[in-house]
């Protein structure tokens, strides 16, 4: 009775340990492939990317995202270029977007 218990406990561990290092091995396996450029395994690599969730712009420091940012400000400064038409604000003439300057009495208004 004892000799099976301990038979039993012992394909247990055996089990655990032969699912750990097959794990293992996996895991090795995929990071191995992942790392992988040729693109063969971009789909694995993604997967991967996407578990340890570590965004892809970390990993390759793309240039395309500084062109991104440039053209967030090349907008916030087209938005700052914004049609208006106000008073100024010492004669209170009528000055537009295209004034830098009023021009009746040179208030810089930009
Ligand atoms: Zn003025």
């Amino acid at each position: 009775m004892t000799m099976s218990i301990n038979w039993f406990s012992a394909g247990a561990t055996a089990l655990v340990l032969l699912l750990t290092f097959g794990l293992l091995g996996a895991m090795f396996l995929i990071i191995k492939l992942s790392s992988d450029d040729t693109g063969k395994y971009k789909v694995l690599k993604d997967m991967v990317e996407t578990l340890f969730e570590t965004p892809a712009h970390l990993r390759s420091g793309s240039p395309p995202k500084n062109d991104a940012d440039n053209k967030e400000a090349a907008a916030q400064s087209a938005a700052a270029l914004e049609p208006f038409v106000e008073t100024c604000p010492a004669c209170g003439d009528t000055v537009t977007e295209a004034h830098q300057e009023c021009p009746s009495c040179g208030l810089r208004l930009q």
